[in-house]
């Protein structure tokens, strides 16, 4: 139980990645915060599952991180805040002459400048208990680019510079930031864009899958919700005190190439 006492807040995490890094996080003794913009019954139930399960406090607090002013307050209303996670993120596909402006601003909200105000809100909770971890999840596509993919890419390597930056401003106060860059997880995120890649390319499923979200990835399989959160748990652990302003890669091998 090795993070017992701590308390971690995680964007976004009623579905996907944000609730596996909730689950592997609570499992070692973490207390929970999830969010997402929904405020409905399975949302709180999510949370009263968490603190059954494994035996911490866990609940749910709805805010919109498109809107600074909710990021912060969501920090506010956390109370503590010794782990944030930067995970909350939406995805558009389309070129640059057609991506349409109002998605360009949703996705620069959500998946970056979210990450800038909560982290600007935890900074100081994590100062006055003298211990922090910032975990912010960016993307294969913080790192590198695909076609059609603007705003996605962009917010995500702003997410990776926003991580060093953070880094050096902490590095001497017992608290670290790092980014996780996951290649393809088969989230509800990734489930929305198989659909059209089907449709454009004439393809089945099955060849989706391999031809065009794997093939970047040389392990030609997809990373897991649980990897995710075990390393996490690593960047929060001792373990990891003399990690900070790093990417670390999980993409079976896609930016080794
Ligand atoms: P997902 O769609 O399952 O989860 C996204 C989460 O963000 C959901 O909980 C959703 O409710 C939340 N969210 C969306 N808009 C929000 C808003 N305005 N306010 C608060 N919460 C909001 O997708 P996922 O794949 O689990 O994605 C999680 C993160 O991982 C994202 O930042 C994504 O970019 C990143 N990521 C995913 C993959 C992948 O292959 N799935 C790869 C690399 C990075």
């Amino acid at each position: 139980m090795i993070l017992a006492g701590k308390q971690a807040v995680i964007t976004g995490s009623n579905s996907g990645i944000g609730l596996g890094i909730a689950r592997e996080l609570a499992k070692v003794g973490a207390d929970i915060v999830l969010n997402s913009f929904t405020n409905n019954d399975e949302d709180h139930a999510l949370a009263d599952a968490l603190a059954d399960e494994f035996n911490v406090k866990a609940r749910y607090i709805s805010a919109d991180m498109s809107k600074g002013s909710a990021c912060r307050a969501l920090i506010e209303q956390a109370g503590a805040c010794d782990i944030l996670v930067n995970n909350a993120g939406i995805q558009h596909v389309a070129a640059i002459d057609e991506f349409p402006s109002d998605k360009w601003d949703a996705i620069i909200a959500i998946n970056m400048s979210s990450a800038f105000h909560t982290t600007a809100a935890a900074l100081p909770v994590m100062r006055a208990s003298g211990w922090g971890r910032v975990i912010n999840i960016a993307s294969a596509h913080g790192l590198t680019a695909s076609p059609f993919k603007s705003a996605y890419v962009t917010a995500k390597h702003g997410v990776v510079g926003l991580t060093k930056v953070t880094a050096l401003e902490t590095a001497e106060e017992n608290i670290t930031a790092n980014a996780i860059c996951p290649g393809y997880v088969l989230t509800p995120l990734v489930e929305a864009q198989i659909p059209d890649t089907m449709e454009k390319y004439g393809m089945d499923r099955e060849t989706v899958i391999r031809e065009v979200l794997l093939e970047r990835q040389p392990s030609k399989a997809f990373a897991t919700v649980e990897q995710l959160g075990g390393t996490c748990v690593y960047l929060a652990s001792d373990a990891a005190a003399q990690m900070t302003g790093t990417t670390l890669s999980i993409d079976g091998g896609w930016t080794a190439l």
